[in-house]
């Protein structure tokens, strides 16, 4: 087991997801949902499950939640528990308060209160697939900052054996190629005379029309 514990509050489909992926990564994990059927579900799968009420703050105190490195809130539609949770969460200490919003006025209280980390599932998925959609090599993608973006793109057949010098993303669009992830292994900091073949996958630093431009013009 790894050193972090995480404690996941609420067990529906998006905490269930994380719970079991951190698990999968290693960490001890608490579930604690007011749902029985859902605590029951996930027993065999995490550390340690409990059927509670997050809004109860004796409830939360007598789980040890406080010791926790990060608590994560998985409540969205009852707003009024998940924001009562994450108050309770951040008075109690804990370290690291993560949660979930459902819509921006429900992410702005979260702010308010001094959640560490706000996630919008929904709308963060509907984006990502968007741009997925209307761009079909690019595999994933992270922004940077408000500008800068770091994407991956999958090489198409008919550059199979060309050099980055030939393809030249830095000085035809501006963008770099920080990375090839081939199927032997990954080429980090590539040269000019390292070659891409089909299904290698590029790894490219840039401002967001830089790399949408590249993708366009030679990857799709
Ligand atoms: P998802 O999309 O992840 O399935 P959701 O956004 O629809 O979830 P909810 O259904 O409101 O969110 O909540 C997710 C889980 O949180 C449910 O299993 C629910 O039982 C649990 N939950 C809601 N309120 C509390 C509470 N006060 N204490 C503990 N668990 C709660």
């Amino acid at each position: 087991m790894k050193g972090n514990q995480y404690a996941v509050i609420g067990l529906g489909r998006f905490g269930s997801s994380l719970a079991k992926e951190l698990v999968k990564l290693g960490y001890e994990v608490l579930g604690v949902d007011i749902n029985e059927e859902a605590v029951e579900e996930m027993s065999q799968t995490l550390t340690h499950v409990v059927v509670a009420d997050s809004t109860d703050e004796e409830v939360l105190k007598s789980l040890g939640v406080r010791n926790f490195d990060c608590a994560v809130v998985a409540i969205g539609d009852d707003i009024q528990s998940s924001i009562l949770t994450a108050i309770l969460l951040k008075d109690l200490g804990v370290k690291s308060v993560v949660a979930k919003a459902l819509s921006d006025l429900h992410g702005k209280v979260l702010e308010k209160i001094g959640v560490d980390r706000i996630i919008f599932p929904e709308r963060d998925m509907g984006i990502r697939v968007a741009h997925q959609l209307v761009s079909p090599n690019l595999l994933d993608y992270i922004d940077l900052s408000e500008k800068y973006t770091i994407a991956e793109l999958a090489v198409p057949k008919r550059l199979t054996g060309c050099s980055l010098k030939e393809i030249d993303p830095r000085a035809k669009y501006g963008c770099s190629v920080v990375a090839i992830n081939k199927k032997k292994g990954v080429i980090i900091a590539p040269t000019a005379v390292d070659t891409v073949e089909e299904r290698d996958v590029m790894v490219v630093i840039g401002t967001r029309e830089q790399i949408d431009q590249f993708e366009h013009a030679v990857i799709r």
